[in-house]
């Protein structure tokens, strides 16, 4: 699982700012119409994805 990393499907996310809420490692930043993931500060604890109402995130290789 350590190759994998978090995604954003931009067809599904509808940039609530939910998941940059739960995310214990400020890894994710919503800006406007853009949400990004650092994955420098993401430990791939899956919180975020769970979390997404939309199920816009998901982990990918
Ligand atoms: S919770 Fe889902 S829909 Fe909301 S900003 Fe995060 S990825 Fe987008
Ligand atoms: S998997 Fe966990 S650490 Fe990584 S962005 Fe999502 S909530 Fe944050």
């Amino acid at each position: 699982m350590m190759e994998n990393k978090v995604v954003v499907d931009r067809m599904r996310c509808c940039y609530c700012g939910g998941c940059v809420g739960v995310c214990p490692k400020d890894a994710l930043l919503l800006e406007e119409i853009a949400l990004s993931v650092d994955s420098a500060k993401c430990v791939k604890c899956g919180a975020c994805v769970k979390f997404c109402p939309v199920e816009a995130l998901s982990f990918q290789k």
